[in-house]
């Protein structure tokens, strides 16, 4: 008997052998080039091994299995991208048999003469469940943590593990287009109820029920490779196939405006492959899988949202030497919108809660809001009357600042007003035990400003949420002038407990995110007074890849808050410091037609009673003179969201506000959904090489203004075509930027 390093193989006395994938020092199993190489001796040891019947593939881990090592593609593609110019041939043959490895041996697996069973005992996703695809029957466990999917969409990839091909092979065409493109996870009976598994089986009988299936005959030979295999969802060219793929197509580009490579990959791949035979198919998706590795989207998304992601939330921005603070008790100032949410999260989290308001009523509503989120969570079986109960009674509503004193620390979220901050600042502080950090929830005041009120600066922090708070995956932690390392650290600690992302920037009138999200506004009060068609404003926001238009996003944060930033900003640092042009249209959408955004039920839109849907308020047109919409150039209003946005976070990086690069893209992409194609606001400019950025840039500001005039910055790395990851590489290469 060979011995493996990432597997066990036990052969019991029925001639069943049980595969158990345990990787060494790994908390989860993952697809990597050892493993795919053992795998295969595996395979063919099954095989030829005539006392062996069948195989039984399990995990020894809690998960099955993660999917393939995306460290490993990235260092596929990476190797592509280095040798591309000096030997192109030879380099994208080297990509697409790095790409087409397991897609064979999966192949190998299912034609290899002997059955094999998946015994799936823990979530098995992307191409670890493409492994179990390829088994001849699956069996799962009955437990509502187990769910199997294929969300490689999501990082900008494809399954190329044959899960194009197997899947709409396995189920129905439409179902399985759903399950590709929304990279979705589906929990046992939902897997069963499609046809995705065979069986159902407790923990304790998995094994059995697995073996039970091989000794009772099952065949070793893949529905799709039966002579006269009829699809799930029926032939591509039939009444059925035509019902199907025109309005699969447009729900497509409904939903991706064709910005993703790897989704509009999956289509071609079921397309495609659902004509053709099973070998010929699977070539078809792993040269497709090729074509989307070679892309600049894919290697973005990969970075930032997968890669970068998981390093913030590690920790890659906790300062060292900090011993790891467990938090157990928090106070929150300020029971309205904000700080209800926060305590909602923080409870959720298993941590206690006090929540204090100006009186008992307003602390009370704050609580509310918990119990209304978790019955709509019990509604909707995501939560039990037994959790409800578990965490509303972590949260204590009250007026008696006295109760802070063995919190951890406190969040304020009162009203956005130096004054009252200042109040409950000194208020709790001399109640807080003398190690507890104070961080403001504040969206607009610098934190220096405010830190100002506090005894202690060096525990004295921002961490700035975003609404709604249980939703939104971001925080932004600000360092104040005296910011010590410990209150970042506790801030960070917090942070990973309720299960968020952090960024950590320096302190700068709208920190980061509210800066560039500031931009995206601003362009869209440039073109309404250009006279662009509002509705054409916000479709072309859309197609730009942004999850909402600009004036929809307005209308929901409210325009008397844009009017009330703009006033603030005039007395704080003049009239200059504006344009004119958007006090005019803003001061006349807030004080002349009282169109307050979503909250008065006037905005940008109107929202009239259900059944009549949401629509924009015919008055805008009266505003300003009318340009002729096919007179526009659509790719150009879409390069002016992107562009401004752009330069905004790469003045931030400039400034020093934004200190690691990774956090400018995780940032613009969980913070307001900018164009996850790219991989954030930074890799889009490396995307399209700083050269091309500026050119664009210049041209637009020429046409349209100086917010598109590129920084200094800028400009210098445009000579050379340098990347920012080059420039300010966060992994070690000296960063020219002095650290926060
Ligand atoms: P809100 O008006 O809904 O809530 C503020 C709460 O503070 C109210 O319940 C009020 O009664 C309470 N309060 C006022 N004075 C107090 C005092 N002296 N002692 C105790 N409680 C007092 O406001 P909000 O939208 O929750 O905003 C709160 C903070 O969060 C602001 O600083 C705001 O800038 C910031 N913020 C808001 C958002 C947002 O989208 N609304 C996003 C990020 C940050």
């Amino acid at each position: 008997m060979m011995t493996y390093k990432n597997f066990t193989v036990e052969n019991d006395a029925d001639g069943i052998a049980l595969v158990t994938w345990d990787m060494p020092g790994r908390s989860m199993n993952v697809i990597d080039a050892n493993v795919l190489e053992e795998w295969e001796a595996i395979i063919d040891q099954v095989a030829s091994d005539e006392g062996t019947k069948g195989a039984v593939l399990t995990s020894g881990k809690k998960a099955f299995g993660a999917g393939a090592d995306l460290a490993m593609i990235q260092e596929l593609v990476g190797r592509y991208q280095a040798e591309k110019d000096a030997k192109p041939e030879e380099s994208a043959k080297a990509l697409f048999e790095g790409a087409y490895r397991m897609n064979q041996l999966l192949r190998k697996l299912e034609t290899s003469g002997k059955p094999w069973v998946a015994a799936i005992n823990g979530p098995a996703l992307g191409g670890c469940f493409e492994i179990t695809l390829a088994c001849h029957a699956r069996v799962i466990v009955d437990d509502p943590s187990v769910k199997v999917g294929l969300p490689e969409v999501k990082v900008g990839l494809l399954p190329g593990g044959g899960g194009t091909q197997r899947v709409p092979r396995l189920i129905h065409t439409q179902e399985a287009l759903q399950l590709l493109l929304q990279g979705k996870n589906y929990d046992a009976k939902k897997a069963k109820s499609l046809g995705l598994v065979t069986e159902i089986a407790s923990a304790d009988d998995l094994i059995a029920v697995s073996k039970k299936l091989i000794l009772d005959g099952l065949k070793p030979v893949q529905p799709w490779d039966v002579k006269g295999f009829k699809l799930p969802g029926g032939p591509v060219y039939s009444p059925a196939g035509f019902q199907l793929f025109p309005p699969a197509n447009a729900i497509y580009r409904r939903e991706t405006q064709d910005n993703y490579p790897g989704a509009r990959a999956i289509m071609k791949c079921v397309y495609e492959g659902l004509l053709l035979p099973m070998d010929t198919a699977l070539k078809v998706e792993a040269r497709y899988f090729t074509e989307v590795l070679r892309s600049t989207e894919a290697g973005m998304m990969i970075r930032t949202l997968f890669m970068s992601i998981q390093e913030l939330n590690k920790g890659a921005r906790r300062p060292d030497g900090v011993p790891e603070n467990s938090i157990k008790k928090i106070g929150v100032l300020g029971a309205g919108f904000m700080g209800a949410g926060i305590a909602y999260v923080s409870a959720k989290a298993g941590i206690e809660v006090i929540l204090i308001d100006r009186d008992q009523a307003a602390a009370d509503k704050g609580k509310a809001h918990s119990e209304a989120l978790l019955d709509k969570a019990i509604s909707r079986k995501r939560s039990t009357p037994e959790k409800k109960e578990a965490l509303l009674n972590l949260i204590t509503p009250t007026t008696d600042y006295n109760m802070l004193s063995d919190v951890d620390m406190v969040v304020e979220a009162v009203f956005e007003d130096s004054e009252v901050k200042k109040i409950v600042t000194e208020q709790a502080e001399a109640h807080m035990s003398k190690d507890a950090i104070f961080a403001s929830n504040t969206s607009t005041i610098p934190i220096t400003d405010l830190a100002k009120f506090s005894k202690r600066p060096a525990q004295f922090v921002g961490i700035h949420f975003f609404s709604p708070v249980d939703r939104m995956m971001l925080t932004e932690v600000i360092k104040a002038k005296k910011t010590g390392d410990k209150a970042i650290a506790m801030a960070l600690d917090f942070i990973r407990i309720i299960k968020k992302t952090p960024i950590v920037v320096n302190d700068s009138r709208g920190f980061y995110v509210n800066r560039c999200v500031l931009r995206y506004m601003s362009e869209a009060y440039n073109m309404l007074i250009e006279g662009v068609p509002a509705a054409m404003i916000d479709n072309v926001a859309k197609m730009a890849g942004m999850p909402i238009g600009p004036l929809m996003l307005n209308d929901e944060t409210a325009i008397d808050l844009s009017h009330k930033i703009l006033h603030q900003t005039i007395r704080d640092m003049g009239e200059k410091a504006v344009d004119p042009r958007h006090v005019e249209l803003i001061d006349t959408m807030v004080e002349k037609h009282g169109r307050l955004g979503r909250k008065n039920l006037k905005g940008f839109y109107e929202y009239p009673d259900k059944p009549a849907k949401k629509h924009l308020w015919p008055g805008l047109k009266d505003l300003y003179p009318q340009v002729d919409p096919d007179t526009l150039d659509v790719q150009e209003l879409k390069n002016r969201f992107h562009a401004t946005i752009a330069l905004e976070a790469a003045r931030c990086v400039a400034e020093n506000v934004v200190v690691d690069v990774r956090e400018a893209d995780v940032g613009s992409i969980l913070g307001f959904g900018f164009a996850p194609f790219s991989g954030g606001a930074i890799s889009y400019i490396d995307g399209m090489g700083s050269t091309a950025f500026v050119d664009m840039c210049k041209r637009l500001a020429k046409k349209y203004g100086s917010q598109f005039k590129p920084n200094k910055l800028l400009l210098e790395m445009a000579k050379t075509n340098e990347k920012f990851y080059d420039r300010f590489n966060p992994y070690g290469k000296p960063a020219k930027q002095k650290a926060a």
